[in-house]
């Protein structure tokens, strides 16, 4: 690990400080909001959105139009609930330590896109067809309900990259350079099924950089952000190691790894589900009476709370993944150390971590972690040659 200087240090340790403190008041913030989410909807349920679906001429019992109504005017809280949170990262956290690249103007674009693309357009497309399975199918339609989400799950990491990511942002093919060169000759060398690299704009957003093999089948692609060009001074060795740690991931098959541990926790979420048929869990929240979109929507919500001990389990998963892919790039001749030290730097990441902080947050090891294993492997391919 190259000498890291005392300022920096303590400016990556003071970001780390800020971040974890937010985090913990973010993620007891949106506990309560989701709670409240679920009373609002309780009383918007029964109120307001009955009247709407009698008005229109439907009937207590057409849950999907209830649904919907209660849905859109829920919709104004779900939106302006995130706002506080949202805006203090952006424009206080971020911005203090100058990652923040977001206009006011742009923010608000963003935040309006997201909502209505992720939350309403995709909540619809995926509850209205487990509604109707979960209605229809009785005791064993938890089995269909976790059939029906791993498809769409799967269809969407095959969408998300080709026509929702470019929504929020826009992804060009790499100028013309050292840098594409290098980067072609890499996806050539290294047997990649994957013809499409782009840069994307990173930097309309945020100053942190990243890069990412994204898709799946005939959706696959590499996607450079211009940051990281930037902050590896445009050196095509330090990006070309990154890039190879990427098609790592592509190469060993992580995607897929990472789609059959979301299957299974998908499995277990849905047997959990047709085990809890307790009418209670839907009435006790305010619901006038039980019904499949209620059922889904309390024990979802529920199962929300559960989410941090499931990222405990994954983020141990994933760091082992981040492990294998560095041996990738070491494999085909780079030292990604140079690159990592590099990036750390500009990033402000935590060098130094709570340990347990660490276990329970965060997806990759820290970067004196991976220089480690590197020189690790180094060593020993010396070793082996000699
Ligand atoms: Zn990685």
């Amino acid at each position: 690990m190259p000498e890291v200087d005392p300022a920096e240090y303590a400016r990556a340790q003071e970001y780390s400080a800020a971040k974890n403190n937010f985090g913990f008041v973010a993620d007891l913030y949106g506990l309560a909001t989701g709670l409240v989410h679920l009373w609002l909807q309780a009383a918007v349920w029964n109120g307001p959105a009955l009247s709407l679906v009698l008005r229109c001429g439907g009937t207590a019992s057409h849950e999907l139009a209830r649904a919907g109504a209660s849905m859109l005017l829920c919709a104004p809280w779900d939106l302006l609930s995130g706002v506080p949170v949202d805006l203090y990262r952006t424009f206080v956290l971020e911005e203090r330590f100058g990652f923040n690249k977001h206009t006011w103007l742009s923010w608000l674009g963003d935040s309006l896109k997201h909502f209505v693309v992720e939350e309403l357009l995709m909540g619809s497309l995926m509850m209205a067809p487990l509604v109707l399975l979960v209605r229809s199918l009785g005791p064993s339609s938890w089995l269909y309900g976790f059939g029906f989400t791993s498809l769409f799950v799967l269809l969407l990491n095959v969408v998300y990259p080709v026509w929702i990511a470019p929504l929020f942002n826009t992804f060009a093919p790499l100028p013309e350079g050292d840098v594409r060169d290098g980067v072609e000759a890499l996806v050539k060398s290294s047997g990649i099924n994957c013809s499409r690299i782009f840069q994307v704009d990173g930097s309309r957003q945020s100053a942190h950089s990243n890069a990412y093999v994204a898709g799946f089948f005939g959706s696959k692609r590499i996607v450079i952000y211009d940051t990281l060009i930037t902050h590896l001074d445009g050196d095509v060795e330090d990006i070309c190691a990154v890039v190879a740690h990427e098609i790592g991931h592509a190469q060993l098959h992580h995607n897929y790894a990472l789609l059959g541990v979301s299957t299974a926790q998908l499995f277990v979420m849905f047997r959990l589900f047709g085990v809890c048929t307790d009418p209670r869990l839907v009435t006790d929240f305010g619901f006038d009476a039980p019904c499949a979109y209620l059922s889904l929507l309390t024990f979802f919500t529920l199962w929300s709370v559960a989410m941090p001990l499931v990222s405990f389990g994954l983020n141990a998963f994933t760091r082992q993944l981040e492990y294998q892919a560095d041996a990738y790039s070491v494999r085909l001749g780079f030292d990604i150390r140079k690159a990592l030290a590099k990036i750390s730097k500009t990033n402000l990441s935590d060098l130094n971590p709570d340990p347990l902080d660490s276990l329970f947050h965060h997806s990759h090891p820290t970067t004196v972690q991976r220089v480690l294993a590197v020189k690790q492997l180094l060593d020993t391919c010396e070793r082996k040659a000699l």
